[in-house]
C-alpha cells in the first residue's frame, strides 16, 4: 500500500524547480536507493548540492530531513528553506554560494520509501534512528530501539540499512576532507514535545561529547546573537537516550578517522532539530488519537510553521563561514 506516492512525488517535482532555480549552482544527483518494499519498489534518495566546486569542498555545510518518513513537516521546512535562499528575489537569497564562500549538500529525503509507505521506518520496517549499530549505555526500553520484530516501531534492524549507507557515504564523500573548517550538519526532524529541540551528541549516552563546549557556545550564539530563544539547547540524550542513532557514529568515525592527525582543527557537527509540533494538541485535542496527528501541525498554522525555521537554519548553514579558531 503506497499511500504517500503522491506526496512523494509532489516534493520529487518541488525538488526539481528548486534544483533549476539555483541554475549553474546546483546539482541533482542520485545517491542511492531506499530498501525495496513488499510489492518490489525501490525509491531513489536524491541530494542537492548548492555552490561551486570550491565552495563544496573547503565549506561544506549539511542539512537531511525525511530520515522518518511521517515528518513530512521537516521535509517540507527544508524545501521552503531551499525556496528562500535559491530565489533571487527572496529577502533570505544568500550570495555566498556563488561567492565560493560556502557549499550546502542536502538530502531532503532520506526515506523516501517510508515517505510513500506513510510510515516512520523504511520499507524493511527499520528505524533508520535505531539503525546505526551503536550501542546505548541505558536506552529506553523499546522506544530506545530493540530487536523483536520489523512489526513494531523502533526496530533496529541487523546491520545498516540502504537509506543508512547513504546517509554514510554522502557524509563521508562530502564532509570528511574539508580543512580548517566548522561543519554543521543539520537533520530535520518533528513531533517529539510542546518545544523545539536542538540537540547534539550524544544519543547513546550521557557523558558529554568532546565538543560540548563548541557546541555550547554554539547554542549561546544561536540564542542570544541570532535570536533564536525559542528553542531548548542541549545533548540529545538530556531528552533520551537511545541505540543506533546514525549521528553518533557519524560524529565518533570522523573523530576516529582523524585523530591520528595532530593538527586537525576542523569540527563536524552534527545537530538535530526536534520541531515540537505537539502543542498543536491544545488546538486540536482530537489529534492526539489519530495516528498522524502528533507529528504535523494544526492545518492553520501550517505556512507559518513551514516559514518559522527559515531564519534558524540560514544561521546554522551560515556557521560554515566560520572558522574553528573563531569558538576558542
Ligand atoms: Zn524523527
Amino acid at each position: 500500500m503506497l499511500r504517500g506516492l503522491k506526496k512523494l512525488n509532489r516534493y520529487e517535482k518541488r525538488l526539481l524547480r528548486i534544483a533549476k532555480l539555483g541554475e549553474k549552482i546546483t546539482k541533482l544527483k542520485q545517491v542511492g536507493f531506499s530498501r525495496r518494499t513488499k510489492e518490489g519498489f525501490r525509491f531513489p534518495i536524491y541530494s542537492l548540492e548548492i555552490g561551486t566546486e570550491e565552495g563544496l569542498k573547503k565549506n561544506p555545510v549539511g542539512i537531511t530531513a525525511g530520515v522518518h518518513g511521517l515528518e513530512t513537516i521537516g521535509i517540507q521546512i527544508l524545501l521552503d528553506f531551499l525556496d528562500y535562499i535559491l530565489h533571487p528575489k527572496s529577502t533570505g537569497y544568500m550570495t555566498e554560494f556563488k561567492k565560493s564562500k560556502l557549499g550546502l549538500v542536502v538530502l531532503p529525503m532520506v526515506n523516501p520509501g517510508g515517505v510513500a509507505l506513510k510510515s516512520r521506518a523504511n520499507p524493511g520496517g527499520v528505524d533508520l534512528m535505531r539503525n546505526s549499530g551503536v550501542e546505548a549505555v541505558k536506552a529506553l526500553p523499546f522506544f530506545g530501539g530493540h530487536n523483536f520484530s520489523s512489526k513494531l516501531p523502533y526496530y533496529r534492524g541487523h546491520g545498516l540499512e540502504p537509506e543508512s549507507r547513504t546517509v554514510f557515504r554522502t557524509v563521508f564523500d562530502r564532509f570528511f576532507h574539508a580543512k580548517n573548517a566548522v561543519i554543521p550538519i543539520l537533520d530535520v526532524h518533528s513531533g517529539f514535545g510542546t518545544v523545539d529541540n536542538v540537540w547534539w551528541p550524544y544519543a547513546y549516552t550521557k557523558y558529554p561529547c568532546p565538543d560540548t563546549d563548541l557546541y555550547l557556545k554554539i547554542a549561546s550564539y544561536l540564542k542570544n546573537q541570532c535570536g533564536h530563544i525559542h528553542f531548548a539547547y542541549g545533548p540529545q540524550s538530556e531528552s533520551y537516550t537511545t541505540h543506533g542513532d546514525l549521528w553518533d557514529r557519524i560524529y565518533d568515525h570522523y573523530r576516529e578517522v582523524h585523530s591520528s592527525e595532530k593538527n586537525w582543527s576542523s569540527k563536524l557537527l552534527p545537530i538535530t532539530l526536534e520541531v515540537g509540533t505537539w502543542s498543536d494538541v491544545k488546538e486540536e485535542p482530537m489529534k492526539i488519537f489519530s495516528k498522524k496527528g502528533i507529528f504535523r501541525p494544526a492545518q492553520s498554522n501550517k505556512h507559518e510553521t513551514l516559514t518559522r525555521y527559515r531564519g534558524f537554519l540560514r544561521d546554522v548553514v551560515r556557521l560554515g563561514l566560520s572558522e574553528p579558531k573563531d569558538w576558542i
